[in-house]
């Protein structure tokens, strides 16, 4: 699967306890993440990681046209709900992406457990099927 991790700043250290915590499972992925959450995982964990541009600079719009092409099946973004972000539009877009194309999205540690433990079970293979399927018709 390719999964994407963002992290705004004041949660970049509940994801990296997060990726640290499930290591052995994010090793068997595809990772990506925006510019200065990837540095930090990568830093912590070894894991490796695609990074993109840094979110504000344009990180989360280039996971959203991964998502567009049908290329991303999971998302970890760990929001800041109590900052606000110069790039507000930006995360709303992403989040807005997701849900056009029912890709799986955790925002909160929370619900991010039941994904990654979801995931390891086989409860997103289907994202294989329609990630192929969109390969094939040229998505
Ligand atoms: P960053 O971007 O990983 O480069 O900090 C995340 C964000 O703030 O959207």
């Amino acid at each position: 699967m390719n999964i994407a991790l963002i992290a705004h700043d004041q949660k970049k250290n509940d994801l990296v306890q997060f990726v640290t915590a499930y290591q052995l499972i994010f090793a068997k992925h595809r990772l990506y993440a925006t510019g200065t959450t990837g540095l930090r995982i990568q830093e912590s964990t070894g894991l490796p990681i695609t990074r993109f541009q840094s979110g504000p600079l344009g990180g989360d719009q280039e996971i959203g046209a991964m998502i567009a092409k049908n290329q991303m099946d999971v998302i970890f973004f760990f929001r800041d709900p109590l900052t606000a972000q110069p790039h507000e539009p930006d995360v709303s877009a992403l989040l807005r992406l997701c849900d056009v194309y029912s890709i799986p999205l955790a925002t909160n540690m929370g619900s991010a457990e039941m994904l990654i433990r979801g995931l390891d079970e086989g409860l997103l293979d289907w994202r294989n099927i329609a990630r192929e399927n969109g390969e094939r018709d040229g998505e």
